[in-house]
């Protein structure tokens, strides 16, 4: 029997009732019996959803309160001393408090004698968000949270058959970071151990037969050190009582291969959705005691799986290891969807493609059964459905255009290519702009206030007509000028009012993009988001922003800077498709957004500002697949910008602050102006800087617009001047280091105003 097993499912339930009922708590109106009852029932529900979807080993350990690795710190009593509470265990408080801070601080600074939260960060390349463990260099560790076991007796009394799962203890401690002193996280190890075996044994005895142990960084270039250590550990957790089944996805294990397939362990879960060049060699790897099992239906995806291109692979690693052959997603559901059932909405003929978490597990079940009965009739009959979603998607008008791919095909070279080098575009930009030495600017958004967001939906619900609502919008694109002129700012935005979101307001005006009600995907805590899914080939039908921008410039005699999303960001925030490449993606991307760049210059627009606020996070996990990367993403933006006149100013805009090892291709996009998050990090950011010139021009944020706190203008002055030291002052900018919609207008104003005389105090230096 190949088995057929479920690496995690969301827990943020299919009409986020955990996120409901989080914020009730948090806000006092849910108090905690009433909160674990709702995570009990959740539990519960997700249990029997992927029972009845044919889940033979259901997993534990995969509901969190926040946050699954703060669980696990909690688990391994990894509590920092700021937290620790003053008598007796941990609670919910203590979780709560490491998550989002000390009470009467939600934002998360540290103020009001409040501690401050734990750091959030990306898991791996996916938009959901951890908190980084912190770790002492005298780090005790201790069971202190019992949550497992007890949600595995739950289990068991709803008579399931469970496999809890576990952070593996490598990939535990690459996640955290040291505090207090730097030193080598591995010395933890030896102390880390024991307390593993502690929760093994206790499993173990709770009657426990299988556990699963993510160690997902099997899956990145590891030093020599980490390998040794994978060896150590686990030849120790071997003594451990219960079955091991080590899991590895969202990649291949390259040069880690032969290594995870011979860790003393009972079986190994690979990801062959990301990594299908790791199957069939894999085979010839593997000890002939282990469980292999194949991650086959994308964790990461909403598209319905092509189940006989699944079943080939399954049938020909069956046919090699029998009953030793386990199948599943490719990594936890955590990254999709819930229920696509929940879709009541949406049109029947793209619903035939998705599939969500529920329907994901169906998938798995399915080609277990397969390999078991392959001709009983419900396996012939979702075979011949799946065969026959795959010919009619491929046939569908709705993917392949023949226009999007006849421009695809007419691209040239010097199409991502601006007309003349930096020195000469930036000696017309001036003559055409006349800004005064150091230029004020911002980088888009004013505050959304709750005013605009009635208006939006007022408007989305028909209450609001088209003209009362461009009229809404219009007036709060009068009152940000407005102040923007009486601050004395340079160059003018016209502060996005009318947008949700920076890429759903663009995707929704694409051909070629569709939206679910209920694809919520937990991003951290009780945050969801809802990606649009990119459906077919991308194009632009008309004007998407000029109406906006140009009603704005008409207010006033300044520059009013275009406002764009590029390319890049606008796949990574997106299900992208799967039948073709992600570079074709970002390609058709640009070539709709620099149709707009073309229209807005066409319109009198003088400065166009694409934001890239995720090329970053686009950065491949493994460092050979980097440069690959680079080149397509560079490429995807030149392409967007390219179009204009020397005279037009391109700027765009990355909000974040490591650039050390990708300051090249960032160059390489060749924007004139680019403006960056430094602030947080007293401009340390500029050190990578001094490895590399950064040709064109640049706007090192002076302030953090994440926190409410106003600097004054001695300190905005003071990080200009370090600024600098770093970049020629004739290329120098200043501007706030984000957007400014989740700030409030007079924080925003005051902030500005010191901004502004910031900057005049410089000139006045300097003249
Ligand atoms: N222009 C956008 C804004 O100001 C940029 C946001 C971002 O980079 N995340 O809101
Ligand atoms: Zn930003």
């Amino acid at each position: 029997m190949a088995l057929s097993h479920s690496l995690g499912f969301p827990r943020i339930g299919r009409d986020r009732e955990l996120k409901k009922a989080l914020e009730a708590h948090w806000q006092g109106t849910l108090d905690e019996t009433g909160l674990r009852a709702v995570g009990q029932r959740l539990r519960a529900e997700h249990w029997q959803l992927q029972k009845d979807a044919g889940i033979e080993l259901l997993p534990v350990g995969d509901f969190a309160w926040y946050d699954q690795v703060l669980g696990h710190s909690l688990a391994l009593g990894v509590i920092p001393e700021r937290f620790r509470p003053a008598a007796g265990k941990p609670g919910l408080d203590t979780l709560f408090a490491m998550a989002r801070g000390a009470v009467g601080n939600q934002s998360g600074h540290s103020c009001c004698g409040g501690a401050h939260a734990q750091e959030l960060t990306k898991w791996f390349d996916t938009n959901y968000h951890y908190l980084v463990p912190e770790f002492a260099v005298d780090q005790q560790f201790a069971l202190s949270w019992g949550q497992l076991f007890e949600e595995v007796d739950e289990a068991h009394a709803l008579g399931h058959a469970v496999k809890p799962v576990l952070i593996g203890p490598l990939t535990y401690l690459w996640l955290g970071k040291t505090k207090g002193s730097d030193f080598n996280k591995l010395e933890l190890l030896e102390r880390l151990l024991p307390v593993y075996g502690e929760i093994l044994q206790r499993l173990a005895a709770q009657g426990v037969e299988w556990v699963q142990i993510d160690e997902p960084i099997l899956a990145l270039d590891l030093p020599q050190d980490w390998k040794n250590a994978f060896e150590r550990a686990y030849n120790l957790l071997q003594r451990e009582p219960g079955k091991k089944l080590i899991a590895t996805y969202f990649g291949g294990l390259g040069d880690n291969l032969g290594l995870a397939a011979n860790l003393p362990v009972d079986g190994l879960h690979i990801d062959l959705v990301r990594a299908p060049e790791q199957y069939p060699t894999i085979l010839d790897r593997l000890p002939a005691y282990k469980v292999l099992s194949l991650g086959v239906v994308n964790g990461r995806n909403v598209w319905r799986c092509d189940l006989d291109k699944a079943l080939e692979l399954l049938r020909h690693a069956h046919e090699r290891l029998g009953e030793r052959l386990w199948v599943a997603p490719s990594c936890s559901l955590l990254h999709s969807p819930v229920d696509l059932e929940r879709e009541d909405q949406l049109d029947a003929e793209l619903k035939s493609w998705l599939a969500f978490a529920v329907q994901k597990c169906r998938e798995v079940a399915l080609l277990g059964q397969a390999l078991e009965t392959p001709q009983a009739a419900e396996v012939q009959a979702a075979l011949a459905q799946s065969r026959a979603v795959q010919a009619a998607r491929a046939a569908s008008k709705r993917i392949h255009k023949a226009e999007v791919q006849a421009r695809l095909a007419a691209i040239r070279p010097r199409h991502a290519q601006r007309q003349s080098p930096f020195a000469t575009r930036s000696a017309k930009q001036r003559a055409h702009l006349q800004l005064p030495p150091l230029p004020t600017t911002s980088i888009g958004s004013f505050p959304q206030t709750a005013a605009i967001r009635l208006a939006r939906q007022a408007f989305k619900a028909g209450k609001l007509s088209a003209a009362e609502y461009a009229e809404a919008m219009h007036s709060e694109i009068r009152h940000a000028v407005e102040v923007q002129e009486n601050l004395g700012l340079d160059v003018l935005v016209h502060g996005e009012a009318e947008r949700n979101d920076m890429v759903e307001y663009f995707a929704e005006q694409l051909d070629g993009y569709a939206f679910t009600r209920f694809g919520w995907v937990q991003s951290y805590g009780s945050r969801c988001v809802k990606p649009a899914v990119i459906v077919g080939d991308l194009s632009r039908p008309r004007a998407m922003t000029v109406d906006w921008i140009r009603y704005a410039q008409g207010l006033t005699a300044k520059p009013m800077k275009g406002m764009l999303t590029g390319p890049v960001t606008m796949l990574m925030w997106s299900f992208p498709r799967e039948d073709v490449p992600r570079e074709v993606q970002a390609r058709q991307l640009a070539l709709a957004i620099r149709d707009e760049v073309l229209d807005l210059e066409a319109a009198g627009v003088k400065i166009i500002q694409i934001d890239e606020a995720a090329f970053r996070e686009g950065l491949p996990l493994r460092r050979a697949a980097w440069r690959g990367y680079l080149d397509w993403a560079t490429e995807a933006f030149r392409l967007t910008a390219s179009g204009v006149r020397d005279e037009t100013q391109i700027h765009t805009h990355m909000c974040y602050s490591e650039f050390n090892d990708v300051i090249e291709s960032i160059a390489a996009m060749d924007a004139d102006v680019i403006t960056i998050e430094t602030s947080r990090s007293d401009m340390q950011l500029l050190e990578a800087f001094e490895r590399f010139a950064y040709p064109n021009e640049i706007g090192p944020g002076v302030y953090d617009i994440h926190s409410p706190r106003v600097p004054d203008s001695a300190e905005m002055a003071g990080l200009l001047r370090k600024a600098a030291t770093r970049i020629p002052v004739e290329r120098l900018w200043v501007n706030p280091d984000c957007g400014l919609k989740t700030r409030a207008w007079p924080e925003t104003e005051a902030a500005l105003v010191n901004m502004v005389a910031a900057a005049r105090q410089l000139r006045a230096e300097l003249a």
